[in-house]
């Protein structure tokens, strides 16, 4: 049989794609890298303007309380630590995100965590079993933070009443008895000093990248240049939709530069009012406090998602999940195509997830290798 061009053709460069391709590159085999989008970085690339790294696809802070993926990370450019804030605008007054000392202050002018438990305690409405996410969030958090700084933002972003809502939609509800304003609980928070972009670009060096370039419109001929394809991109899509699409949220951004130093304030304002049709405004440089005369801000819109546009948050409820499980069945059976990442798992992963998983993938990739020649 003809020896294949390449080892292994990565389909995706994000940052799933990034770490198989970087390792596999690092154990001697042969990789073409290839994406759909004209750059690098999947959803986490970012583009300088003005002198600031814009997230170009929303907000991306890196956070892990594991010290080997943050040094992971970390060979491939200074991570600078960085505790964002988040704050929530409903209706023009400004809440602290997450909840805490400072979000009951402003909500009902507590100044001790006994005052702010004892409003709780009178606000919530207490459900043995909740049927639904309005059910789950109002047992734990009542009336009043449910109303402002969650039903809004939560039906914007999925689309439905929160009443329709499976809970699992809603990884956790934290609420914090102290003033720490920090929106992850993780030991290390951070974003590369100079962009995602200039890190992916080291973890690309020694692949060969191809971009523009969707393996679905060319699967034949690419299959056969590559003696194993890892495919990051959506795993219904590949599967040409055969059970039905999965269903996904979309996003949109409209990104400004703005002719002054300071718009906001902090990195990111959620509006949690369902009458205001964007999700979020985020202030870039405030994620490493980059100096500069101007500023960027960009408005996030979510948008429903058919096939054609792009999938972000995948919808993991039961149905969805369910039909992603016979997908998968399909998938475990392909002898030399591995899945993974957001799109090939179908699943929210957070970047510290997504490079777990990536190295994991890699890993057994090469001990079948191993096992093969062996
Ligand atoms: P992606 O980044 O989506 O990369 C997949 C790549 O595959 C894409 O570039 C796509 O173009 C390409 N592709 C798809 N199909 C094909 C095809 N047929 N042919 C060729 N190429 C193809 N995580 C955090 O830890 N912190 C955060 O603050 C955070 N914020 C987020 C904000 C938003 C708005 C979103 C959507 C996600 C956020 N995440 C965050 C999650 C983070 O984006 C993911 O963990 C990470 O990007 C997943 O990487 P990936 O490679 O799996 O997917």
């Amino acid at each position: 049989m003809p020896r294949a061009d390449y080892d292994l053709l990565v389909v995706g460069c994000g940052l799933f794609g990034c770490v198989v391709a970087h390792e596999a590159v690092k154990a001697g085999l042969r990789v073409l890298a290839i994406d759909r989008r004209n750059h690098i970085g999947g959803n986490c690339y970012t583009e300088r303007m003005e002198g600031i790294d814009v997230h170009v696809y929303g907000p991306h802070i890196f956070h892990t309380s594991d010290e080997s993926i943050r040094n992971y990370l970390g060979q491939f450019g200074n991570l600078k630590s960085c505790s964002v804030q988040v704050m929530a605008n409903y209706q023009d007054e400004l809440y602290h995100l997450p909840f805490n000392m400072s979000t009951f202050r402003d909500l009902w002018g507590c100044g001790t965590p006994a005052e702010a438990h004892a409003i709780l305690e009178a606000q919530r409405v207490p459900c043995v079993s909740p049927r639904n996410l309005e059910d789950y969030a109002l047992s734990l958090v009542g009336r009043d933070i449910y109303e402002r700084l969650i039903k809004g933002y939560t039906e914007k972003r999925w689309g439905k009443p929160c009443s329709e809502l499976p809970q699992s939609v809603m990884r956790r509800i934290p609420l914090r008895f102290t003033f720490d304003g920090s929106f992850f609980y993780d030991a290390y928070q951070a974003v590369p000093e100079d962009g995602y972009t200039a890190m992916f670009e080291r973890m690309l060096e020694g692949v060969e990248v191809c971009l523009g370039v969707d393996y679905l419109q060319e699967r034949e001929r690419l299959s056969r240049i590559a003696s194993c394809v890892v495919y990051s991109g959506a795993i219904d899509e590949y599967y040409d939709y055969c059970f039905g699409p999965l269903e996904y949220r979309s996003l949109h951004f409209d990104h400004n530069v703005l002719d002054e130093e300071n718009h906001q304030g902090c990195a990111v304002v959620n509006y949690t009012d369902a009458a205001i049709p964007f999700m979020r405004c985020v202030e870039h440089k405030h994620f490493v406090g980059r100096k500069s005369d101007r500023t960027v801000v960009s408005y996030e819109f979510v948008q429903p998602w058919c096939p054609g546009i792009e999938p972000y948050y995948p919808m993991e409820d039961d149905e969805n999940r369910a039909r992603y499980d016979r997908y998968r069945d399909l998938a475990v059976k392909e002898s030399n195509v591995f899945f993974g990442g957001r799109l090939g798992d179908y699943r929210y992963y957070d970047m510290h997830e997504t490079v777990e998983a990536a190295l994991a993938t890699v890993s057994t990739i090469l001990s079948l290798r191993r096992s093969r020649q062996g």
